[in-house]
């Protein structure tokens, strides 16, 4: 099954894939900006909407409650510090086999996960210590 893309989505597509982190839809307006693919603001939220409704696109929240996209085969998960906000990357998903079970007991096409950590991170931490 081939899916069909708008314009504006198969601009924010290949954005997405040019990127190796998740993108505010405020950044991605500035990206396609400077590539020479300007899209509306409003557009560009639209498409990423659009692209989540078909599994093509995945979003997370930060603990500032802004949203960041990505592609859903980017199966990338993060601890979040809620002092200074940084995200840290983690290198494993332990959920694969939690999504092949899924798909066979409910017989559900499992389009993307979501994990999060929230915490405080090491710098935190350490400048709380007296
Ligand atoms: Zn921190
Ligand atoms: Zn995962």
């Amino acid at each position: 099954m081939k899916a069909q893309y708008t314009r504006s989505q198969t601009k924010i597509i290949r954005v997405l894939k040019s990127l190796n982190d998740a993108i505010s839809a405020q950044d991605l307006y500035i990206e396609l900006k400077n590539r020479d693919h300007p899209l509306g603001l409003a557009t560009v939220y639209r498409g990423l909407e659009a692209l989540k409704a078909q599994g093509i696109v995945k979003s997370r929240t930060l603990s500032s409650g802004e949203a960041l996209y990505s592609l859903v085969s980017h199966d990338q998960h993060y601890i979040n510090c809620v002092s200074c906000g940084q995200s840290f990357a983690i290198n494993e998903c332990p959920i694969q086999n939690l999504e092949e079970r899924l798909e066979k007991t409910y017989n559900f096409q499992v389009y993307y996960h979501t994990l999060e950590f929230f915490g405080r991170c090491h710098q935190c931490h350490a400048k709380s210590v007296p």
